[in-house]
């Protein structure tokens, strides 16, 4: 450290990534400021609200359940997914996809372990587009985290309060980052603006009036800001209407307010290298949620496979989009209607089995790792307490004893066409026709049948295969949904040691970038499509590198 430096590095942003960086650079007895423009009730950033999915591969709690994985068949899956095509801006996310892979193959689960994370339930996320070499899982890899969101964040924030009561770490909140400070062209420093103090709850947006401003100096600058998920502006502007269609009209916010994406152009501007803007991932089944936290507030349904999925014209996706299987082929079969929303219709026995909500605080049992809780809320009759909760109160949900009042019901609150009862029934009778045999033509009661072979869908996932008109089943229920903002794939460019790079290919001295500002990893670790659990890990294994890439200087 210089006497004008006051810490070897400045971490902006105390998300996950932020939260990584600086364990990893206390490990090795570097002093840290942790500069963030919310205050300390949002440490861990988005991370706290996740469902705490993580993308793990060949795994015992794999190995239990049947599944053969293997660090070849992930990288298969994930390059087929990721399609890189790009000579110049996939320069390093390929490496970088390269050496996640690995991690999550090898260490990733130990690390975490002996932090004290456990992850003992596998989900089968984003199956795919139907080809093995394509797009999605061949296997189940969705490692849900006992205690969800927050455990992610507490086996990272409780190292680095720690080292913050030793005095190696130095938090300053409510510090909003404008400018990156540059010496001889290299990074020394970050200057800004001293918001007003709050003591809002987590998530909640806060005010931007400004009191101050300050600026900071050290070794290193680590930025983990987060992605542009709640700026709807910035999305619009990078929308990649010749891949999926126009932008959506109307979008719901999938993350909370600060994840505003300002930090991206501030970077530029000081002269990093942005990559792959246009990648980004959004949902296809956000509802609004009908008790928000932040504005705009939306929940993602995971659903699982066997919802009827009707576009805003009435008429049934076609393979491979279906609930789980698609989500960017999903995304363009919607918008190529000119409407941005669809439909799910589906029966009280699926929802009670199929419906799950992303997100911390509608995992209440999960969260608190209550296991009797779970038990009784996952496996007993009826839908788990929150999901029951959005049939009641979510604006997005229409539940009837027959079809014809479930068409007049969705016809209430369409955004678009009214729907035609006589051809939603014509739907749904020649999909129930094909439940009498084990077998069948409909390419989704197929891959229905093919899930349950998979004894953790089949206990806890998949519903039976059963017709959707048969009132012992019912009620019927339809549900609006809607586009959900929330990840960035594409982000600043980085190398293999988080280190970013300039637009000429050389590395931006001094500056270092992990977590979803960097794509997750190279500027777009994932491509074009995610595997799903991979956005957390991306943050660790991205903060981990830079944590550690700092500390050995
Ligand atoms: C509801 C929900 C469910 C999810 N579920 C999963 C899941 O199951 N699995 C998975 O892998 N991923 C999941 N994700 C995604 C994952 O949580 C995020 O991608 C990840 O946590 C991003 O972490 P980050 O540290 O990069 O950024 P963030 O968490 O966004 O943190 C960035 C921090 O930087 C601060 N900041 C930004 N700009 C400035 C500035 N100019 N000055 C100072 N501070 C600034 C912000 O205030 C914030 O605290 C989910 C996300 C949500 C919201």
């Amino acid at each position: 450290m210089t006497q004008q430096q006051q810490a070897d590095a400045i971490v902006v942003g105390a998300g996950l990534a932020g939260l990584v960086a600086t364990y990893e650079l206390t490990r090795a007895g570097r002093k840290v400021i942790v500069v963030d423009q919310e205050n300390r009730n949002n440490l861990g950033g988005q991370a706290f609200w996740s469902l705490g999915g993580l993308f793990l591969v060949d795994t015992p709690e794999q190995r239990r359940l049947g599944i053969h994985d293997s660090a070849e068949l992930a990288l298969q899956d994930w390059m087929g997914s990721a399609g890189f095509d790009r000579d110049d801006e996939d320069y390093w996310p390929r490496q970088w996809a390269r050496a996640y892979v690995d991690f999550a193959a090898t260490e990733k689960r130990q690390y975490l372990h002996d932090l004290g994370l456990r992850a003992p339930l596998v989900g089968w996320a984003e199956r795919g587009g139907g080809f093995a070499d394509g797009h999605g899982n061949s296997v189940p890899r969705f490692h849900l985290t006992w205690g969800t969101g927050p455990e992610v964040v507490r086996i990272f924030a409780e190292p680095v309060l720690d080292a913050e009561r030793r005095g190696l770490v130095e938090f300053r909140f409510r510090h909003r980052v404008d400018d990156i400070v540059v010496e001889d062209d290299m990074a020394v420093g970050v200057r800004g603006a001293l918001l007003e103090p709050t003591d809002l709850e987590r998530g909640k947006a806060s005010g931007r009036e400004v009191v101050g401003d300050f600026e900071i100096r050290a070794g290193a600058v680590v930025l983990t800001t987060g992605g542009i998920g709640h700026n709807h502006d910035l999305i619009r502007e990078n929308w990649p209407v010749e891949r999926l269609g126009p932008a959506p009209k109307t979008m719901i916010a999938g993350v909370p307010a600060h994840v505003d994406g300002r930090m991206l152009g501030i970077a530029e501007d000081a002269g990093a290298s942005l990559v792959n803007r246009d990648r980004m991932w959004h949902y296809t089944e956000g509802i609004i949620n009908w008790d928000p936290i932040w504005p705009n507030h939306a929940i993602r349904i995971i659903p699982g496979p066997s919802s009827i999925w009707l576009d805003a014209n009435g008429d049934r996706l076609a393979p491979p989009n279906f609930p789980g299987f698609d989500t960017n082929s999903t995304m363009k079969a919607i918008l190529a209607t000119g409407h941005d929303y669809s439909w799910f219709i589906l029966t009280q026995s699926i929802i009670e089995k199929e419906f799950m909500l992303s997100g911390s605080e509608q995992n209440p049992d999960l969260t608190r790792k209550d296991l009797k809780f779970a038990a009784k809320s996952r496996l007993a009759k009826g839908a788990p307490g929150p999901v029951a909760a959005f049939v009641e109160h979510g604006e997005d949900f229409v539940v009837a004893d027959n079809l014809a009042e479930l068409v007049h019901g969705m016809n209430k609150i369409t955004r678009g066409p009214q729907l035609d009862l006589q051809k939603v029934e014509r739907i749904i009778s020649a999909r129930d026709a094909n439940v009498d045999n084990k077998f069948s033509k409909d390419a989704q009661l197929m891959a229905i049948t093919n899930a349950r072979q998979y004894l953790g869908d089949k206990v806890a996932r998949v519903a039976k295969p059963h017709k959707i008109l048969d009132p012992e089943h019912g009620p019927l229920i339809a549900v609006r949904l809607n586009i959900l903002t929330r990840k960035t794939l594409g982000g600043l460019e980085t190398n293999l040691d988080s280190a970013v790079m300039r637009p000429d290919g050389s590395v931006f001295e001094g500056l270092y970038a992990a977590g979803e500002v960097a794509g997750f990893g190279g500027g777009g670790v994932h491509g074009y499509n995610a595997l799903e659990g991979t956005f957390l890990g991306g943050c660790i294994f991205s903060g981990r590198v830079a944590g550690r890439a700092i500390a050995r200087k």
